[in-house]
């Protein structure tokens, strides 16, 4: 197998143990003898740990449940309301799909002994912490401006 066909195969099945033996063993061999292949399936298993394990830790018991309830209520209630636009959502659903987001990131970030893994791990623990804030913030604003252009051109005259 190619050497890119080797790692298509690692990230598809996430390096876990559903993996088939023999393309385990397969995958395996080729580790062995090739140094590129192997550094970047390393790579590759780090960071998922971190992702599975220290970066995102499950939110306290029950959050999620009572924020779905919160969204089903929401939903049974003022449907078309809050999911006027076909393909979008209204501004009304925008702003409480932001509001589950900051209590999401909130309530994991918090519901870690946060002082002391921070005093522990220093910068290498902050960093994807803030790093995950931002992706989370831009990429909300990036995509409530986009789906609001038209709204936003009209208003402000642009
Ligand atoms: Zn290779």
């Amino acid at each position: 197998m190619s050497c890119t066909r080797i790692l298509d195969k690692v990230y598809e099945y996430g390096g876990g143990e559903d993996m088939p033996l023999l393309l385990q063993l397969r995958i395996g061999l080729h580790l062995l003898i090739c140094p590129g292949c192997a550094q970047e399936v390393e790579r590759f298993e780090v960071t998922r740990d971190i992702l599975r394990n220290d970066f995102l830790p499950p939110a306290p018991e029950g959050l999620e449940d009572s924020i779905m309830a919160l969204v089903a209520a929401r939903e049974e209630t003022s449907a078309a309301e809050v999911f006027e636009a076909p393909g979008g959502l209204s501004t009304r659903g925008w702003a409480i799909s932001g509001i589950i987001i900051m209590v999401s990131l909130v309530t994991a970030f918090f519901g870690l002994n946060f002082e002391r893994i921070a005093h522990e791990a220093g910068m290498s623990f902050l960093l994807p912490v803030g790093i995950t804030i931002g992706i989370v913030l831009t990429s909300y604003g990036a995509l409530f401006i986009g789906s609001h252009l038209k709204e936003f051109s009209e208003r402000f005259g642009l």
